[in-house]
């Protein structure tokens, strides 16, 4: 068997939880291979309704091994909590397997994160303050901590005096605030790191081996194509790549393994943070979208923070799609236009005299305006379909007009956010 990546084609938010929940049925293995507890997955399946954050989105089936892999940033108070959770709430005790190269989230990684958005004031980047700036930064400066690093007191010890040197120095100068100590960050790291101990090993002999003895893994991503920190809207990007591409560097898979690329994207446009957001609706137009969308209205699920709606913009979902090297695509939320009588869609983009189908670049994206055409809409509620045919034709239209314009085929339709509440083609 083959790895399958499950990605987003937008900014995220595009519904990918739900869809790797789905098909994490038919895994052996599900692994994380980027960001961190910043994420946000929503699923509804029969323990309930549950906001992941790290853990993969394979918790619910006891069958599947989840995988924290090297690529990701390990905030472990937030995964022994988020396990917790889970079992507190009637799921049966998930399998978990934490890289012995992942890097760890420190306690101050979130307070950098809070103190410069703090600093950046009405500049800031709209962080989710889960520390993942300062981490993934941290990491290429090499002053991060490998979870291998927390059983050997001594080189712990050393690297977060290393690491500090720095981090005091900024403390004092740039954000006036006291210096940490190591000796008061080590009890807490050592105490953590023993609740996690159980579930740590070589993750990526582990998912070699599985591949060897052909089992099906899916490698789950998180944020989208377009928060690429290379080919996204930089700067409002994240620190790790969200592409599917990454999933091999990010969980130790060759690359060739990735045959199946599963791009989500919502029959609409959804974004949290701040950046440019071409489709972007306002007043009363976005309050109704807003309201009607996802599963209880378009709100993070990290920070509860309103989402920026906008209709369904082909230019950004086609570079999306490309970049993730999709080659099947999941669109969700249709269930949520039902009550449109027409729908507009992105098709173009205006910029300045030129009408541009391909994405530009940031730099020219904040001028861009969008050239919309209009779909009929079919004011029916589709929640109930589970065939394509169900679907009433001006919803079969919409959908077969989204694929031509993004020129993947669209294989599921998701027609609500329950599991079962989904088309495949
Ligand atoms: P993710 O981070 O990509 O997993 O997406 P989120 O969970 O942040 O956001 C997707 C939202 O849409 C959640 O509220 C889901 O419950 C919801 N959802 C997913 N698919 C559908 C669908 O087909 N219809 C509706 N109405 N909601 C959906």
């Amino acid at each position: 068997m083959t790895v399958t990546a499950i990605v987003g084609a937008n900014w995220g938010d595009e519904g990918k939880g739900k869809m790797t929940d789905v098909l994490a049925a038919e895994a052996r293995y599900v692994v994380r291979y980027q960001g961190g507890s910043n994420a946000g997955h929503t699923i509804i399946n029969p323990y309930g309704k549950f906001a992941l954050h790290l853990l993969p989105s394979g918790v619910f089936y006891p069958g599947v091994c989840n995988v924290i892999g090297p690529g990701v940033a390990l905030d472990m108070g937030q995964l022994l909590e988020e396990r917790d959770a889970l079992i507190g709430r009637g799921v049966p005790e998930p399998q978990l397997r934490v890289s012995d190269r992942a890097q760890v989230v420190l306690p101050y990684h979130l307070l950098f994160d809070r103190l410069e958005e703090e600093r950046l004031g009405a500049r800031s980047f709209g962080s989710t303050k889960s520390g993942i700036a300062p981490f993934y930064s941290d990491k290429y400066l090499k002053l991060g901590i490998q979870v291998a690093d927390l059983y050997r007191t001594d080189r712990l010890q050393s690297r977060l005096e290393a690491a500090l040197e720095s981090k005091n120095t900024l403390l004092a100068h740039l954000y006036g605030q006291p210096p940490l100590d190591s000796d008061r960050l080590m009890p807490e790291l050592t105490a953590q790191a023993e609740r996690i101990k159980p579930y740590v090993c070589d993750t990526t002999e582990l998912l070699q081996d599985a591949l060897a003895r052909g089992e099906t893994i899916l490698a789950e991503g998180q944020l989208g194509a377009l928060r690429d920190p290379d080919h996204g809207i930089y700067p409002y990007s994240t620190s790790s790549s969200t592409l599917a591409g990454y999933a091999a560097v990010g969980a130790g898979l060759p690359p060739q393994s990735i045959r199946r690329i599963v791009a989500v994207t919502k029959a609409y446009s959804s974004c949290v943070g701040a950046g440019p957001f071409v489709t972007e609706l306002a007043g009363a137009e976005a309050e109704e979208l807003r309201r009607r969308g996802g599963d209880a209205g378009e709100y993070g699920v990290k920070t509860g923070r309103p989402r920026r709606v906008g209709w369904f913009d082909a230019v950004a979902t086609r570079y999306g799609c490309m970049l993730q090297g999709a080659t099947e695509v999941a669109l969700t939320n249709l269930d949520v236009l039902g009550y449109l009588d027409e729908i507009p869609i992105c098709t173009a983009y205006r910029l300045g005299e030129k009408t541009v189908s391909r994405f530009p670049v940031t730099a020219e994206l904040d001028q861009a305006q969008p050239v919309l055409e209009h779909l009929p809409g079919w004011r029916t509620d589709i929640r109930e379909a589970r065939r394509f045919e169900d679907l009433p034709p001006a919803a079969q239209h919409y959908v077969l007009e989204l694929e031509r314009r993004i020129g993947v085929r669209i294989r599921w339709v998701s027609v609500g956010p329950d599991r079962q509440q989904l088309i495949e083609r």
